[in-house]
């Protein structure tokens, strides 16, 4: 896919290399990628940290109340909610004989891991992608709302596919070693110009690609 290619290019070109991927351990990540719901990653971070700290092992996090969890991830917002996610997850993947620690998924294919993920409760395609891209390195092409949005407007979907169809198509077409910048700077561009609401289509240094450029100034977007 060529202009997906060229998307690329200019979107790495207009922002530079995004931070590295922290490699976290698998877990860790998981659970991150839950914190990391309708909150910024300052609070994010924060929220994970305190859980570390109230918590050491994830055995601990899986076997304690879930107000006690909620109570360490405040700071995240949403508590209440995360709490028994996460909870959930970790007895989940305990059940499933998975160690709860940085074991837990040694030697296993990435195809395997991720239907195995999926498997688990309150744990869907993006954020098993997550965790195979972030933690892992994996070719994988997690699609959260701003990489769902772009990828219709500028046409690289149907306009009503679904956001495990926008992965299959991205994964597909987007080269292993490119996949974590460019789902990184898709982001970046959701968050700074092509946004849900008003995207600023004047200043995007992909409007000579989109499709929908002036999306913005013709009501619903
Ligand atoms: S031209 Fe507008 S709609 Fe298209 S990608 Fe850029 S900001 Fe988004």
């Amino acid at each position: 896919m060529d202009r997906l290619r060229q998307i690329a290019r200019r979107l790495a070109k207009a922002y530079g290399p995004p931070p590295p991927p922290r490699r976290l351990p698998p877990i860790d990540e998981l659970v991150l990628t839950v914190l990391s719901q309708n909150t910024n990653d300052v609070n994010r971070d924060r929220a994970y940290e305190d859980l570390r700290a109230a918590f050491p092992a994830w055995n601990d996090v899986a076997d304690a109340p879930v107000p006690a969890v909620a109570r360490a991830i405040r700071r995240g917002g949403l508590a209440a909610t995360k709490s028994v996610r996460i909870r959930e997850m970790l007895r989940g993947l305990r059940a499933s004989g998975r160690p709860l620690d940085a074991a837990a998924f040694r030697g296993m294919r990435h195809w395997a891991l991720f239907d195995l993920l999926v498997s688990i409760k309150g744990v869907g395609p993006k954020t098993a992608a997550c965790v195979l891209l972030f933690s892992l390195g994996r070719p994988y092409f997690p699609v959260d709302t701003h990489v769902h949005r772009i990828a219709i407007r500028l046409g690289l979907v149907p306009p009503k596919a679904s956001a495990i169809a926008t992965q299959a198509v991205l994964q597909a077409a987007i080269p292993a070693a490119e996949m974590y910048d460019t789902h990184m700077n898709l982001i970046r561009h959701g968050r700074a110009v092509c946004t849900a609401l008003r995207p600023a289509c004047e200043e995007c240094v992909l409007a000579r690609l989109c499709p929908r450029v002036g999306v913005g100034k013709r009501g619903p977007v």
